[in-house]
């Protein structure tokens, strides 16, 4: 089989590149493009033969896209317009502007691709945005499908509920995708998690609505119950599969702080390393606390529940003495790259920070869930 030449917009990290990789398709990435400094840095560490071009995308000229010559773009254009609780600015939001460049350059093109995926959040399903795409996709001769998708259909404790699109030039259908994973349709109720950009940390947000009586820690019973399913399916692996070892990793650095603790322990999701959950990590995650991702339990002897109940009847010292029993830490960037399904191959130049880190994270996709997609596209 001859190698695909593949187009990676927006290419971050290299989500896309990795699974790839990972799905076994011989590929060549002609060129990846993105302009954030940091996401490049660690790009062209990974991938350093792989032309990374610096460069804002509708900047680009028809000509410099036709002399690629690609078979594919894989692409996850800017997210921000479309989220649940964003602002949802859709196609009048300036960061839409390279998405509508692309649909408007893709039919001119000299030649079609013979493959696109797009991934984007939950919300980009009901946008004017997603009608343009399709519309396009229409125009040029592709067919096409829409998934959703959570990390668990392929047996990662993290929920990441993505919008994906995959379309293929050609008469075939693709409307087999769905068998790739498991049990697609159940794992899509997932709960929406506050975006932290727009509620950063305020103690109290988090108060549960719409009924569901609240057990301890702002949890209703509903809440309760979806965790503890969550941890039932054995389908899905144990967060502690995708734990450094513990001497590897520096717990002052991960440790939540006493203020954070005193202020937002109601908020924090809590897992321990036997769970088979998690929520999804955002950019946001290390700086602001709720919807942000989970923090990792690492006293297991400690009662979840113990330190909870009447909390707030505690003096503050004998508060914070009860939480710290539960030694509670931030996954490290490599869990939660773990977590997202890069490969041990992945790594970090060592002058990122770890914040810089967290934030590029929290901008990827999963690996083996798009390795999948892939897969199921070019079956
Ligand atoms: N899939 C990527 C992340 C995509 S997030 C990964 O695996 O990491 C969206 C990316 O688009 C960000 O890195 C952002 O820097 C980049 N971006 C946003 N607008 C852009 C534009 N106009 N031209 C090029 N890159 C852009």
């Amino acid at each position: 089989m001859e190698k695909l030449r593949v187009l990676e917009l927006y290419s971050g990290i290299g989500g896309m590149h990795y699974a790839l990789k990972e799905s076994g398709i011989p590929f060549e990435v002609v060129a990846a493009i993105d302009i954030n400094t940091s996401a490049n840095q660690i790009y062209s560490h990974n991938f350093p033969d792989t032309p990374l071009w610096n460069k804002t995308i509708e900047g680009i000229t028809i000509d410099d896209f036709n002399k690629l010559s690609f078979d594919m773009i894989l692409m996850s254009p800017p997210c921000q317009p479309f989220t649940r609780i964003g602002l949802q600015g859709d196609i009048a939001d300036p960061r839409t502007k390279s998405f509508l460049y692309i649909l408007d350059l893709l039919p001119r093109l000299c030649r079609l691709p013979r493959y696109i995926l797009l991934e984007n959040v939950k919300g980009f399903e009901v946008s004017c945005a997603r009608e343009r795409l399709v519309k396009t996709l229409e125009e040029c001769g592709y067919t096409f499908q829409e998934i959703m998708v959570s990390p668990t259909s392929v047996g990662i404790p993290n929920s990441r509920l993505r919008y994906f699109l995959i379309a293929k030039i050609s008469t075939e259908d693709c409307s087999q995708i769905s068998d790739a994973f498991p049990h697609p349709a159940e794992r899509e109720s997932e709960p929406e998690q506050p975006d932290p950009v727009l509620n950063p940390l305020r103690p109290g947000s988090s108060q549960p609505e719409g009924g569901g009586c609240v057990l301890y820690k702002l949890e209703t019973t509903e809440d309760a119950q979806r965790k503890k399913d969550q941890n039932n399916d054995l389908s899905v692996r144990q967060v502690q599969d995708f734990l450094e070892a513990q001497q590897d990793v520096v717990m002052e650095t991960y440790v939540l702080a006493p203020k954070t603790l005193l202020r937002y322990a109601l908020l924090l999701d809590i897992v321990q390393p036997t769970c088979r959950r998690s929520v999804c990590f955002t950019k946001g995650y290390g700086r602001y606390v709720e919807g942000t991702g989970s923090v990792l339990q690492c006293c297991t002897e400690t009662e979840m529940e113990s330190v909870f109940s009447g909390l707030d009847l505690y003096s503050e010292e004998d508060k914070l003495q009860r939480l710290l029993k539960l030694q509670l830490r931030y996954f490290t960037p490599r869990e939660v790259a773990n977590l997202m399904g890069f490969p041990q191959s992945f790594s970090f130049p060592e002058q990122i920070a770890t914040k810089q880190r967290y934030r590029v994270l929290g901008n990827s996709l999963n690996v083996v869930v798009v390795s999948r997609l892939l897969q199921r596209l070019l079956s």
